[in-house]
């Protein structure tokens, strides 16, 4: 339970923290909240030779509103993103989902960028920046770029992020007109982690489903946004019969973890059942 010897730099800039990263490529690690990382260096399944800690760096912490934008700097802690009155108001899945994060403790240490750039295939921000069709600002040594959510989680612990790349900011369209949101969850009973997590966004035009999202962790190696279900719901009156048609297809195409707790069976028959609850609690937000 004791890491391997490594360097620590505080930097006070992003870019001094993008230097050092692109000062040893191989070797250095981003350090966050260290929720994640610290108990990985500890298990030594991660021996990074220097940490950068960008959790000092006060610019990188912010939620504000620009044009039809809500900007979420990556070290924002969760406990930031759960009392928000601003994204209470704006766009409530945000809150919401970072209520569900394990305890007190991890919410006030624990990062939006440091749960996104982790791709840990149970966390719950995947699933509701996915829902909410999110676009991620990564700065490293060649410049800055924004990728989709959607093809930023490429496999277990495993993103788009390239050697040096720090994760920036989270950008989400703000919702307008007549919508609703709702994050469902199983937690594991021992970790707290998703088994399943279903994150949820509907746009209503009168009484039809103008658009949906719906992003799902737990289920498989990676989170992912349930294409099918949102196809499916989309046109429809968002009645029981086009609910269950649609939340039947949340696991299409993926091949669901199994361990001692939740066999991949099980695990899409929760996926199912919590889809539609969570379909059927954002349409009861609908305003
Ligand atoms: C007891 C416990 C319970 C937990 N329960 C939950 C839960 O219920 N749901 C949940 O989702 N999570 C849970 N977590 C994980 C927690 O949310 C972590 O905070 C989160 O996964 C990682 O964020 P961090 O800021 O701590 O990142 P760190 O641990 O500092 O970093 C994690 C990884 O991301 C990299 N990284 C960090 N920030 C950036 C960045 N901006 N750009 C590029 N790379 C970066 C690091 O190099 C590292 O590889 C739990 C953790 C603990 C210890």
């Amino acid at each position: 339970m004791i890491p391997v010897q490594f360097d620590y730099k505080a930097p006070a800039t992003l870019d001094e923290a993008v230097a050092l990263l692109a000062s040893d490529l191989d070797g250095a690690k981003v350090l966050a909240g260290g929720h994640s990382l610290i108990p990985a260096m500890k298990l030594r399944l991660a021996q990074p030779q220097l940490l950068v800690d960008i959790a000092r760096i006060k610019s990188l912490a912010y939620i504000r509103e620009e044009g039809d934008q809500i900007l979420i700097g990556a070290t924002t802690t969760h406990y930031q993103l759960e009392s928000s009155d601003l994204l209470q108001q704006i766009c409530p899945l945000l809150p919401e989902c970072a209520k569900s994060i394990g305890d007190v403790q991890v919410r006030n240490k624990g990062t939006i960028g440091g749960s996104i750039a982790h791709s840990d295939p149970a966390g719950d921000w995947p699933a509701a920046v996915l829902a909410l069709d999110a676009d991620l600002v990564l700065v490293g040594p060649n410049g800055e770029r924004t990728v989709k959510a959607e093809n930023f989680f490429v496999d277990l612990l495993t993103t788009d992020l390239q050697p040096g790349e720090i994760l920036r900011e989270v950008r989400i369209r703000k919702p307008s007109g007549r919508f609703g949101q709702a994050y469902q969850k199983v937690p594991h009973p021992a970790s707290g982690f998703a088994v399943v997590g279903i994150a949820v966004h509907l746009e209503l035009n009168d009484g039809s489903c103008k658009a949906a999202g719906i992003g799902v962790t737990g289920v498989g190696v990676k989170a992912y946004r349930a294409t099918a279900v949102e196809a499916a719901l989309t046109g429809t009156n968002l009645d029981d019969n086009a609910i269950a048609a649609a939340v039947a297809h949340v696991c299409d195409g993926v091949d669901p973890n199994s361990d001692l707790y939740a066999s991949g069976e099980y695990r899409c028959h929760l996926a199912t059942v919590h889809t539609r609850r969570g379909i059927q609690a954002a349409k009861a937000r609908v305003q």
